[in-house]
């Protein structure tokens, strides 16, 4: 079993205990309800056949269709798609949207591969996996490595194989195509909600919050743009991204450090700032600490030497099981990537009913019900915080499993 599996399970457990769990549901919730493996034949374009591994987990589905992303990576394997499975059904549980848990991955590089092998790949996925997903079943979405694109070309592939136009089969897919503007900020426009809410409820305030934010791409990029127009009290003094992180005290006009990325395929060397290591952002002396790249990032050894006062969790899984530890006898808050993270597929959310009633919603509208989820969830795990006397994580995650746990019970336990 993988360390994130076993962070998974170890958080479920103890959630579990506090709230004394039936042994059945702690089983059912323990274990995915079906995964699936499959080989993908791509011809390349030097004239190679390859063949491609392709997975989907499905964790639970007793609150509504399973709903969770596919990533492209070369460390994709099932553990690891079934430990993000398992925190898809505690995401969607903690917003309350209706919806269960999955995550799809492909093994592969996606830096090594045309764009014509990419669609290729993401069609020959949907043909291995047609007979278990659909609007009703298992609506997947973007994750590390995934596109709009990707998302247009595997929803056309199930339309076609469908014999119907399908829009609510992905979400995440481009607007002109049935997805929704707001999807692709999505993630990162949550977590500053999250953030923004937590903020307001801390006793005493800050006058300034210092923010060092790792990963810069999808998440971390639309993060640190959404914080750089809020202004006052926040301030972005390092970035990072897989080439390295900078640094600058009088903190980042982002809009700028976004366009460098664009222009030289990395934040280092951004003009103004100091280039660090990925070690020294995790050190930095900052209030807030943002990781947004993937599992893991904050080892014990990088935990001994955090000194911001919260973490807000916008990877999945980012903080290893014993940094946890060590983070929270140092009094240091995590908010945990289950509500953090949980914009991205609220706003899925809104484009699958889109999807499915051809119904169109204006910007304002969206933004104003993903807020309001969002600020309803922050506050619903404050309270069980208090009555329990926990952490936050352990708050969030007493919400989602009672939910999931209410709803196998009222639906019975064996279909
Ligand atoms: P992405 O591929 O767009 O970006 C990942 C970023 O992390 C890139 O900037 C990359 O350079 C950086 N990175 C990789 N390794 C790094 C390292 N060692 N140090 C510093 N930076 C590093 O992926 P994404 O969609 O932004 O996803 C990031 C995380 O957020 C993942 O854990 C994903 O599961 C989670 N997440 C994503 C979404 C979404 O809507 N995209 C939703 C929920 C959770």
């Amino acid at each position: 079993m993988s360390q994130v599996y076993r962070n998974a399970m170890k958080q479920l457990r103890e959630a579990a205990e506090l709230i004394q769990l039936d042994k059945h549901s702690i089983e059912i919730l323990e274990n995915p309800k079906n995964t699936v493996e499959f080989n993908i034949p791509v011809n390349m374009d030097n004239g190679d056949i390859k063949l491609f591994r392709g997975y989907r987990a499905q964790h639970n589905d007793a609150r509504g269709p399973y709903k969770g992303g596919i990533r492209f990576h070369q460390n994709v394997d099932i553990d690891e798609v079934r430990s993000l499975a398992f925190w898809m059904s505690m995401k969607t549980a903690v917003v309350d949207i209706p919806y269960g848990g999955a995550k799809g991955g492909i093994t592969v590089d996606p830096k090594k591969l045309s764009t014509k092998e990419k669609e290729k790949i993401a069609r020959g996925y949907v043909r291995g996996i047609k007979d278990n997903i659909g609007p009703d079943r298992d609506i997947p979405a973007p994750d590390v490595n995934t596109t709009p694109q990707i998302m247009a070309w595997m929803m056309d592939e199930y339309s076609q194989l469908s014999g119907k136009h399908e829009p609510a089969s992905f979400t995440g897919k481009p607007v002109e195509v049935g997805g929704m503007g707001d999807r692709e900020p999505a993630t990162g426009q949550g977590g500053a909600y999250v953030l923004d809410e937590y903020v307001k409820n801390q006793k005493p305030q800050k006058k300034e919050y210092t923010i060092a934010i790792q990963g810069f791409g999808n998440v971390g990029r639309f993060f640190a743009e959404v914080i750089h127009y809020m202004g006052a009290p926040y301030k972005i003094v390092a970035v990072s991204d897989s080439s390295g992180a900078i640094y600058n005290k009088d903190g980042f006009d982002i809009p700028f450090v976004i366009s460098h990325k664009q222009e030289t395929g990395s934040v280092k060397n951004y003009k103004d700032s100091k280039n660090i290591s990925e070690d020294e952002l995790f050190a930095l002396d900052v209030a807030v600490l943002v990781p947004a790249a993937l599992e893991n990032s904050i080892t014990s050894e990088r935990a001994k030497k955090v000194n911001a006062g919260t973490i807000l969790e916008l990877a999945n899984g980012p903080v290893a099981a014993e940094a946890e530890v060590i983070l929270l006898k140092n009094k240091v808050d995590i908010i945990p990537d289950i509500l953090a993270n949980a914009g991205g597929v609220t706003v899925s959310y809104f484009e699958w009913i889109r999807g499915r009633s051809g119904d169109q919603w204006d910007s304002s509208f969206t933004q104003d019900k993903l807020k309001s989820i969002l600020v309803k969830s922050f506050n619903d795990i404050s309270d069980i915080q208090k009555e329990y006397k926990t952490d936050m994580r352990k708050a969030a995650y007493i919400l989602a499993i009672s939910r999931i746990a209410r709803a196998m019970e009222l639906r019975g336990y064996e279909n």
